[in-house]
């Protein structure tokens, strides 16, 4: 048996950062991250556009207060509002420190660190390094790991959370590399495994985005929080969904669809393009149903509407969102200088997660937390987006809560020993559970399952929702997952069968479609991303709570927590 004090599960932002606190805290700690890609491979480093933080270079006028109460209107008044002032008053230090690790922000001209604007904060605030954020950041932190001597498990894959009398105790590992089986035992275990984007036919998220940590935590037993908040990022570019970041429409660009208009002054007048994502991508999916959107040969009608740049000038386009220009120019062969990008929204973001508190530790229910069990970033409920989150608040919560949350496990694990694991039960059950993939007889592919699967919770439970489409799709669903039973793999091998691991997530992706959609259903009301085209007002007599779901094989169970409110009260939320 593998033993640390402490495990960590994923490589991106969230881990990064949590593993770097507890080794900086105390460099005598054996810590172990997991990851079954290479870290810097992690959903992370594709993020772009930047992070927020009042360190008012730009805008002296800004403050936490005002970033604190964009975020809380943002979402829709559902974020818990300790969480958020944690969230932005430690904003700038964290940016700071990231700074002197060595991350190479982009400058202003006087050489302090440049700001640009983002959808829904109502100041310059967004630090960025061009739109390759995600990129420069992990790189620092990465390098940092291996400079503490944090021993990295990249490309296992965890399996299981061993999670026994209310208290984590390790998990089982896969190894992709040759299919070695191991139980691993820690003191303290964190879950900082990313986003489920994957759950969607179309989305601006990393294959590996798939919801592992959520599906093993919901199966041992651990409640998801805010399941029902999907985010759709408004800027997906046709037809790959890929994202064209929200900077691009920070940095001046303009949305119209097929008459030429900008339609957003119909939407959000004072905003603009600059909108919050759920607002922005409601009108885009309008203007579409409405017959406004634009075919590929530029006749109206079409599925997408477009990104428009050109006003900008190619001078601004290279220097502040090169990567913009390049993905649309591999992808879709449009040069953006002069011809506008066509987009559609696309999944992009988990609001909800493994409910926790403000030191990042895992609630088991509305009173209880778990010992030794603790999880930050976007595989995490906290919860600072509530029912929508502000662009440039992910990165920001990853590095604020990995902090945190790795400064806690430090405390944590002090004077406690390794807990005891009957090894060989875990390994026998593992080894028992991909023996039985690999004999299963079945005919079933699971790329076409998957993308069954995909294409149901697209139509079942996109940007609109109603009761009947939500009841269709949690009954697709269980045929879907019956039919799971029937997969067949061709590669029976160990070395790098990754046949196995897209099985694996297939399960993992079905279990967090579920839960999405029975949170969903209950949830008779529109608040942020959740919008029902038969409950079309947000409801704060009966739904201004989080949803706890619990999962098990035969069925979903609700609780309900209350939301934290301390400085704002709930508004009409206006743009
Ligand atoms: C294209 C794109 C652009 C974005 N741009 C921005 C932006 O500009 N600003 C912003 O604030 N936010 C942005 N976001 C959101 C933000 O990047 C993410 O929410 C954030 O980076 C998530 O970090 P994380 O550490 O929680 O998880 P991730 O970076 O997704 O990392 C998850 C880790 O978990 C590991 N893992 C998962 N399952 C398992 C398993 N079973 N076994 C072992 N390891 C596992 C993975 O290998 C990976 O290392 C963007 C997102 C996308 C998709």
């Amino acid at each position: 048996m593998l033993e640390h004090d402490v495990i960590i599960v994923g490589g991106g932002l969230a881990g990064c950062r949590a593993a770097l606190e507890i080794a900086r805290t105390d460099p005598s700690l054996s810590i172990a991250l997991v990851a079954k890609t290479h870290p810097i491979r992690s959903h992370s480093v594709a993020a772009q556009g930047g992070m927020a933080a009042t360190l008012k270079n730009v805008d002296v006028e800004d403050s936490w207060e005002a970033h604190a109460f964009d975020t809380v209107k943002g979402s829709d008044y559902l974020a818990d509002q300790d969480a958020v002032e944690i969230l932005t008053r430690e904003a700038p230090d964290v940016v700071i420190d990231l700074e002197h690790m060595g991350v190479l922000f982009s400058r202003l001209p006087d050489g302090r660190i440049a700001q640009r604007a983002f959808g829904g904060h109502s100041h310059q605030r967004t630090c960025y390094a061009a739109d390759k954020t995600g990129h420069a950041i992990l790189h620092e932190l990465v390098n940092n790991l291996r400079r503490h001597g944090v021993h990295i498990y990249d490309e296992w894959y965890v399996m299981q959370l061993i999670l026994e009398d209310a208290q984590a105790k390790g998990v089982v590992v896969y190894k992709i590399l040759d299919g070695q089986i191991e139980v691993v035992r820690a003191k303290a275990v964190m879950f900082a495994t990313g986003g489920y984007g994957r759950v969607y036919n179309t989305t601006s998220n990393d294959y590996a985005s798939t919801g592992d940590g959520l599906a093993m935590s919901a199966l041992a037993g651990v409640p998801l929080e805010d399941m029902e908040f999907v985010q759709f990022h408004p800027t997906g570019l046709y037809p790959v969904g890929v994202l064209i970041s929200e900077a691009v429409r920070g940095e001046g660009a303009y949305l119209i669809n097929s008459e030429g208009d900008r339609f957003m002054a119909n939407y959000a007048p004072s905003r603009m393009e600059l909108a919050p994502r759920d607002i922005t991508s409601r009108a885009i999916a309008l203007e579409i149903a409405a017959g406004r959107g634009i075919h590929p040969d530029g006749s109206a009608g079409g599925p997408f509407v477009y990104l428009d740049l050109r006003h900008m000038g190619r001078e601004k386009i290279m220097s502040r969102v090169p990567f913009a220009w390049e993905e649309a120019h591999r992808l879709v062969g449009i040069d953006a200088v002069n011809q506008p990008m066509p987009v559609r929204p696309t999944i992009h973001y988990s609001m909800g997660g493994i409910p926790t508190n403000t030191d990042g530790q895992v609630r088991s229910s509305p009173e209880n937390l778990i010992d030794g069990f603790f999880a930050a970033g976007e595989a995490a409920c906290v919860s600072v987006h509530g029912a929508n989150r502000l662009g440039s608040n992910s990165l920001l919560e990853c590095v604020v809560y990995g902090r945190r949350t790795g400064s806690a496990i430090a405390q944590f694990i002090q004077n406690r020993k390794l807990p005891q694991v009957d090894e060989q039960r875990y390994l026998t059950a593992a080894q028992q559970q991909i023996q039985a993939l690999l004999d299963q007889p079945g005919t079933t592919r699971i790329n076409n399952l998957r993308q069954a699967f995909q294409d149901g919770m697209t139509d079942y439970c996109g940007v609109f929702r109603t009761e009947e489409l939500m009841r269709q799709g949690l009954e697709q669903l269980q045929q879907l997952q019956q039919q799971y039973q029937q997969i067949y793999l061709d590669d029976k091998g160990k070395l790098w069968n990754t046949e196995i691991i897209e099985a694996l997530e297939l399960r993992n992706l079905m279990i967090v479609g579920q839960l999405i959609l029975t949170s969903a259903l209950h949830r008779q009301e529109s608040r942020g991303a959740h919008c029902r085209q038969d409950y079309p007002h947000r409801d704060d007599t009966n739904f201004l709570k989080h949803t706890l779901a619990y999962y098990s094989p035969a069925g979903i169970d609700l609780k309900y927590l209350p939301v934290t409110i301390t400085m704002f009260e709930p508004q009409e939320r206006k743009y």
